[in-house]
């Protein structure tokens, strides 16, 4: 199957609520624009250089979602363009995020990556971090930053049982933050699901699906 039918044939499984985030990580930007003239508007990237060349790219009714990683010093080569973090596990790297946004005049989305997964180290904060940093003055001074919601990554497992278990604790972890809403704080996205556990996530309360080789097909890293 081509991108395009490939991605016709996931957007058909999502619910009208779910929003499809396009994982273009390692492709080449004529395998993105295949997804883009097939109508998909949402891209993801895990890495800041590779985002920022797509961009400088294509064309500019683009929504750039970092799903990866972020190291603080990368932010403000993405600062200017980037619609949605969802990586931001810890107060210094939403300091930072908000002193760039500052810098071009705009409010950066971003969403706290709670960690879920039992056993893979994957990064994240815990729900407890999450409620100090949304119910702290510090929080509140953050004029240029809007914390949307929340992502996860559950283990990387073939146990159903336990990735639906990972994926409900971030359900219940969203439905614990909202109580916090702030003028910088406003929950609305549980980001969780990815090509292999998408439909779990979807059924755990998903609000946005991350879809990678599904889409584009297996990555090669070399
Ligand atoms: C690569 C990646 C995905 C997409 O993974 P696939 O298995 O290719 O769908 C989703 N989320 C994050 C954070 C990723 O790094």
């Amino acid at each position: 199957m081509s991108i395009a039918q490939q991605l016709k044939a996931i957007k058909n499984k999502l619910p009208q609520h779910v929003t499809l985030v396009a994982v273009s990580k390692t492709k080449p930007v004529s395998n993105l624009m295949e997804a883009y003239n097939a109508g998909q508007r949402i891209f993801g990237e895990n890495k800041v250089q590779e985002m920022a060349t797509k961009y400088d790219e294509m064309p500019k009714d683009i929504q750039w979602h970092m799903i990866g990683h972020l190291q603080r010093n990368k932010v403000k080569y993405m600062a200017h363009f980037v619609h949605l973090i969802h990586g931001v596990d810890n107060f210094k790297l939403l300091k930072e995020i908000d002193k760039q946004a500052q810098k071009h005049s705009r409010v950066i989305n971003c969403l706290l990556q709670i960690k879920i997964a039992e056993e893979d180290s994957k990064f994240g904060m815990t729900p407890e971090d999450a409620k100090g940093i949304l119910s702290s003055n510090a929080f509140l001074e953050l004029k240029n930053i809007n914390i949307t919601g929340v992502m996860g990554m559950a283990t990387f497992t073939e146990n159903k049982a336990q990735i639906t278990r990972e994926f409900t604790l971030l359900k219940t972890t969203f439905n614990t933050l909202q109580a916090l809403q702030t003028d910088n704080c406003n929950l609305k996205t549980i980001s969780m699901g990815m090509s292999g556990d998408y439909q779990e996530a979807i059924a755990c309360g998903s609000t946005m699906v991350r879809v990678g080789s599904s889409i584009f097909g297996s990555r090669n890293y070399n």
